[in-house]
């Protein structure tokens, strides 16, 4: 490697049950974190970015960020994955940026639509060695342009939805929920129908909304001014055990947003004279790192990174001329 297809990554994650954390990324310090980590774990790692991340880094910048990173950490398999395409337009974007997994949500139309375009993509897609992510069912919260009320993924459907598609990732819907102000309650997951879709489905599966929103982080954004409300992720233990039941991919944004700004207003607070924003961003990075880490050892990608075969960075250039 260091650039690999979700397809290769996943597979590997199945067979040996564990998951990679999809990271979400906007800009230099957060892409240095996860790589960080990852190199502290010896992870393989999927980087992802969405296309509010594509608007915010002009494409252009992103897609250089990626490349250095690839540059620096030639022994690990690096996944450039675009979270929640919403069209056949933004996965040829992100396929022309060099990105080697796209996913397409269609999740929020109906299921012959959402067969009809994820079919357009998987054919778009794996004319160029890319692979796709799809959803089925709905999640709850709010995160970018994700919105919906949760309608759990029908198991049956599921395996006329991947037979129907081709993909290569199943996304499901199991109570988890975007953003930071999930549940007022530590939530209940559908764990068995995780195990039933994994038991009928022969692709890796895919959670979102998975953010555990540390009680730690809330604590710290608030005492230092920040104005986070009462609110509960998923636990830690509750997504190992659904790796336990079949998840390979597990997507983590808002944990990581949540470390970034505790430390950056802590910085401020403790030390109004510092204006540098190495100062602030640099230990905002050191505690995502720290976060990123432990969410790969808790997923058990750590360790895992040597099972792949590394290409040169040349080959991996070439897909990002
Ligand atoms: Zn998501």
């Amino acid at each position: 490697m260091p650039i690999a297809t979700l397809k290769q990554v996943l597979g590997e994650a199945k067979k040996k049950k564990y998951a990679v954390g999809g990271f979400n990324v906007n800009n230099m310090e957060q892409i240095q974190a996860i790589m960080l980590a990852a190199q502290k774990t010896k992870s393989p790692v999927i980087l992802q970015a969405s296309k509010g991340a594509l608007a915010y880094t002009n494409l252009v910048y992103i897609k250089h960020l990626v490349l250095a990173a690839l540059e620096e950490n030639s022994n690990l398999p690096i996944v450039m994955h675009l979270d929640h395409g919403d069209s056949l337009e933004t996965v040829k974007k992100a396929i022309g940026l060099g990105f080697s997994s796209v996913m397409i949500d269609a999740s929020n139309k109906s299921f012959r639509k959402n067969v009809e375009l994820t079919k357009k993509v998987v054919k778009y897609a794996h004319g160029f060695g890319v692979s796709v992510e799809a959803e089925l069912g709905t999640l709850g919260g709010i995160e970018e342009h994700v919105k919906g009320a949760v309608k759990l993924t029908d198991p049956k459907q599921a395996i006329d939805f991947v037979d129907k598609t081709g993909i290569d990732a199943l996304a499901v819907a199991i109570g988890t929920s975007h953003g930071a102000y999930k549940f007022k309650k530590t939530p209940k997951l559908a764990l068995e129908l995780v195990k039933e879709i994994a038991k009928n489905v022969n692709i890796p599966l895919v959670m979102h909304g998975s953010s555990s929103i540390p009680l730690n982080l809330r604590q710290q954004i608030n005492r230092y001014g920040g104005k986070m409300p009462n609110a509960k992720g998923v636990p830690i233990s509750s997504i190992q055990k659904a790796i336990k039941y079949g998840i390979s991919k597990v997507n983590v944004d808002s944990d990581s947003r949540m470390a970034i700004t505790a430390t950056i207003r802590k910085v401020f607070k403790k030390h109004p004279e510092k204006f540098d924003p190495r100062e602030y961003l640099g230990p905002a990075r050191e505690e995502m790192t720290k976060l990123i880490a432990s969410k790969m050892r808790a997923f058990k990608t750590a360790g895992h990174a040597k099972d792949y075969r590394v290409v040169s960075l040349k080959e991996t250039k070439k897909r990002y001329r």
